[in-house]
């Protein structure tokens, strides 16, 4: 790739683009950056550029015949084959993307960029002999020159051989639509703050998953607008989507979040946050808490055992759990596995989360309470079990280090689909 710039001010661009990445580029002969001096070519012993505008007006516009001589003695030192692209950088011109970066850099062999200074140039230059004009922006730069930098620097870091590998630029903020995921490096911790933990583990199949997730959620935090036309062919990324796309909705974890064992008072909170889970575990076609189960009077057995517990954030019941310590009959039954021996679990039974704070990030916390919990009664391992078609909690449950241990059948929900599966935590020490 070549590009030419023609500019009143050749030795600043030059000493810009000709550090770093693109000067060892340069130096390699991969890319080629040549700053031509529009005043050289003028005709006029002041070797004046620009004159005062036609019909009047404000400061002072720059001749045609300089810029198209510079142009002209361009195009002779240049290969007659090459397939040249000339671009005024003007805030008149189409708004500068990346998918323009990526047509430039695969379209064209030469790009001669030109920086108009003053009121701009003459009108008759552009349309005589410019392709296209870019802009860097709704905004008013006093030269093109920042422009054709950006311009020069964003294609010529596309160009093979000048970044050490394609996945530098493909997997890059605007590469397909998507902004990139956080970054992070070392040390660990830095003032308190960790790095998450799923990037110290070493299983690049969750590292992938997690930074698409956090891609997706980036575009719909900070580009709306480019996640409203984010579309995928493969059905597991289009639903990945769809989570993120929901959880937009969900409230803002903003106030305090503690746990408490729950009350009777709370009991009506209790019962409209099963009703949310029953709708949404209906349109997700798993058939669990679909019939009169769990019933106000299991939650007052629960709440009069002291193991039923609400989550609130502020003011408000956000969620609730119980963590039973009943020895737990249904799972002796297990199959296809077993259950870590010598080990007594405790029991996460009943637990969900309001609709309003689906997607916030609460049903990991509620895990976390969950934990804190069974530490606290002096448990080394918690057992639970799921619908087999509810694949999001199954979700969750791996990410938030629950193990599959076998199938169970229930017998709380007599009539509907009571296969369920096991699993279960080894709690550090
Ligand atoms: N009078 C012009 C107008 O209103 O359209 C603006 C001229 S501007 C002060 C001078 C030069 O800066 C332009 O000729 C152009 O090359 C460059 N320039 C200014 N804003 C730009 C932008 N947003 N993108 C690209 N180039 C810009």
């Amino acid at each position: 790739m070549r590009i030419d710039i023609m500019t009143l001010f050749p030795d600043t661009v030059n000493a810009v683009l000709h550090e770093s990445i693109l000067g060892r580029a340069a130096k390699k002969g991969i890319v080629e950056i040549n700053c031509v001096q529009i005043r050289d070519y003028t005709e006029n012993k002041q070797n004046q550029v620009d004159d005062y505008p036609y019909g009047g007006g404000w400061g002072c516009v720059m001749m045609a015949q300089p810029l198209k001589s510079c142009l002209d003695a361009i195009a002779a030192a240049s290969p007659a084959t090459a397939r040249r692209r000339v671009i005024y950088l003007s805030p008149q011109g189409q708004p500068f993307t990346q998918e323009t970066a990526r047509r430039l850099q695969r379209d064209y062999d030469q790009l001669v960029l030109v920086c108009g200074h003053y009121e701009g140039v003459d009108e008759r230059f552009i349309e005589k002999c410019v392709d296209e004009e870019i802009s860097l922006g709704d905004f008013v730069l006093t030269g093109g020159e920042i422009a054709a930098m950006a311009v020069a620097d964003a294609v010529c870091r596309l160009v093979p051989g000048v970044l050490s590998d394609e996945a530098c630029y493909t997997g890059e903020s605007h590469w397909d639509g998507l902004l990139e995921y956080p970054q992070y490096t070392r040390p660990e911790d830095w003032e308190g703050s960790r790095v998450p933990e799923v990037l110290l583990n070493g299983d690049h199949a969750r590292v992938e998953r997690w930074r698409f997730r956090k891609q997706l959620e980036r575009t719909r935090d900070k580009r709306p607008d480019m996640f409203a036309k984010l579309r995928f062919e493969d059905k597991d990324e289009q639903k990945l989507l769809e989570e993120v796309r929901r959880g937009r909705d969900a409230k803002k974890l903003t106030e305090p979040l503690s746990y408490r064992p729950a009350r009777e008072e709370d009991l009506a909170d209790i019962l409209r946050i099963v009703e949310d889970a029953r709708s949404s575990l209906k349109k997700l076609g798993v058939d669990q808490w679909q019939g009169p189960y769990p019933a106000e009077e299991r939650f007052r057995f629960d709440i009069g055992r002291g193991e039923c517990f609400v989550i609130r954030h502020g003011e408000e019941t956000a969620a609730f759990f119980t963590l039973s310590t009943r020895h737990e009959k249904t799972y002796d039954g297990i199959t296809d596995g077993k259950w870590t021996e010598g080990l007594e679990g405790c029991v996460l039974h009943r637990a969900a989360v309001a609709k309003a704070y689906r997607g916030s990030g609460l049903s990991a916390q509620l895990l976390r309470f969950v934990e804190e919990q069974a530490r606290a009664w002096g448990y080394r391992c918690i057992r639970t079990d799921t619908h087999r078609k509810n694949k999001p909690m199954q979700k969750l449950l791996r990410e938030n280090g629950y193990r599959y241990r076998g199938n169970i059948v229930v017998l709380c929900e007599p009539g509907h689909d009571t296969a369920r599966q096991g699993y279960e935590k080894i709690l550090k020490k």
